[in-house]
């Protein structure tokens, strides 16, 4: 089932510049910052510019151009900040088994140290 989308999320007033984040990456599709409370030593979240609760409804409900347009978008943030030779990690959370905490869907990158076991 889809959820509404709550557009007083932190991360829809991050989208409309409400409130700062630090931007590394933007385009039609996408916008990439620093996540405000780092696990490891680079931790980067991508989020799609549309109004998306999860991956769920991503994947359920998003055009196949902003589908194709925000994964390309997450592999090219890992490119360019040079996470892919050391290797990185994708994580997308979602909903409240997974302790989803903001309701628009965002990856996790993850890199910078050797990350050890996927926990489950
Ligand atoms: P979740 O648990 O929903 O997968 O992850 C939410 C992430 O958003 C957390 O890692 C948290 O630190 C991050 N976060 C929450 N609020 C803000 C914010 O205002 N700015 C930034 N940059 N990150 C945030």
């Amino acid at each position: 089932a889809t959820q509404s989308y709550d557009d007083q999320n932190v991360f829809a007033k991050i989208l409309r510049g409400e409130i700062p984040s630090r931007r590394i990456f933007e385009d039609e599709f996408a916008l990439a910052f620093h996540d405000i409370n780092p696990q490891a030593p680079h931790h980067v979240l991508v989020i799609p510019k549309g109004a998306y609760v999860s991956w769920d409804d991503f994947s359920a409900r998003a055009s196949e151009a902003e589908i194709a347009g925000f994964v390309r978008a997450v592999g090219k943030v890992a490119r360019e900040a040079g996470f892919v030779a050391p290797g990185y990690r994708l994580l997308a959370n979602t909903g409240l088994d997974a302790h989803q905490e903001v309701p628009h869907l965002h990856v996790h990158i993850f890199a910078g140290k050797p990350l050890g076991p996927m926990l489950a």
